[in-house]
């Protein structure tokens, strides 16, 4: 049962804070009526089928019915309700949309950081989440052409990168399946996952992927990280001494040793098995999926799903994101 405080709390944000301008940031509100919403309320189980006839009576909605959760789904062509559920109109477009989340990366954070089990994140796993960012957006103007793409703190341990080019919105399946393919480096999943032979049509792709992990691996490297991959305890001192030195700024001429002895312990591939970005492709190529509503509250966390200002990105915490939630007693 939700208390009492958390019901007014998320009444006072979406009263207050929610802020429609930034919705339209991130998604069009062109047939805004056709748009599919779900919700988890405050009591009850989650729903969907939705459609408001405008912006404003979603927020009314959001005021009112204090939704622990509230999802945006894909366009149709009439509005979705209970009477016309979204299997009977026909897909009309859904935002291309990409999901980094730190849960994916849970076999592997244990290299990085001392974050004990799904809830917990801190800054320096955090930095997995910001490199992931940087490779993708990166690829997906310069190799896609991409331009419209903002990326949302999902008010958790992720982000999701939603893309409002039209050309995204209206891609199939198949297409947006190609789109993952091409950013994929990792074959199968956490341990066992294996890293993709270069491929000569994912060149720059896998040069981006490379330079990036690398420097990540250098700037944020620890002493049992390094012997973590079969470097004796003195190289590994050695080379963090001479990382520390450098303070966040790895030269070429350590970047090139640190890769000679890598290539002698063979352990090339394991630095890019840990670090590549881990992308959740279900939810790039589901078209009628529903995902969290943009400036929405994050019912666990009490945090809200908020843009992150492209000079923010790389100095953003999401463990200084204050919730809106009063505290509530341990025992609760
Ligand atoms: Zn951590």
């Amino acid at each position: 049962m939700l208390s009492k405080g958390i019901k007014t709390a998320i009444r006072d944000y979406y009263t207050t804070n929610f802020n429609l301008k930034e919705l339209e940031q991130v998604i069009s509100f062109e047939h805004f009526e056709n748009r599919e919403f779900g919700f988890v309320p405050p009591s009850g189980r989650f729903f969907r089928n939705l459609s408001f006839e405008s912006p404003n009576a979603l927020k009314d909605y959001l005021a009112d019915r204090t939704p622990l959760h509230a999802y945006i789904g894909a366009l149709y062509d009439a509005p979705p309700s209970r009477e016309h559920p979204i299997h009977t109109l026909e897909w009309k477009g859904h935002e291309l949309v990409f999901d980094i989340d730190l849960n994916e990366y849970d076999s592997v954070r244990s290299h990085i950081c001392d974050c004990q089990g799904a809830n917990q994140v801190c800054i320096r796993c955090w930095q997995l989440v910001v490199l992931a960012i940087s490779i993708i957006d990166e690829t997906l103007r310069e190799d896609f052409g991409l331009s419209k793409i903002t990326w949302l703190f999902s008010g958790r341990r992720g982000v999701h990168g939603w893309v409002q080019d039209s050309v995204g919105f209206e891609l199939g399946q198949g297409q947006r399946m190609s789109i993952i393919n091409y950013l994929t480096v990792l074959l199968g999943e956490n341990e066992t996952a294996r890293v993709q032979d270069r491929d000569s049509l994912k060149y720059e792709f896998r040069k981006r992927v490379e330079h990036g992990v690398f420097d990540f691996f250098l700037k944020n490297a620890r002493k049992k990280d390094l012997m973590s991959l079969g470097f004796s305890s003195s190289l590994a001192s050695n080379f963090q001494k001479q990382i520390e030195q450098q303070d966040g700024k790895i030269d070429q001429n350590l970047s090139m040793r640190f890769n000679k002895s890598l290539a002698k312990i063979n352990k090339y591939d394991e630095i890019l098995r840990r670090w590549v970005p881990r992308i959740d492709h279900k939810v790039s190529i589901d078209l009628r999926r529903l995902l969290r509503l943009p400036g929405s509250i994050h019912g666990k966390t009490g945090k809200s799903a908020q843009i992150l200002k492209p000079n923010e990105i790389f100095s953003f915490n999401p463990e200084n994101v204050s919730s809106i939630f009063p505290s509530v007693p341990e025992n609760e």
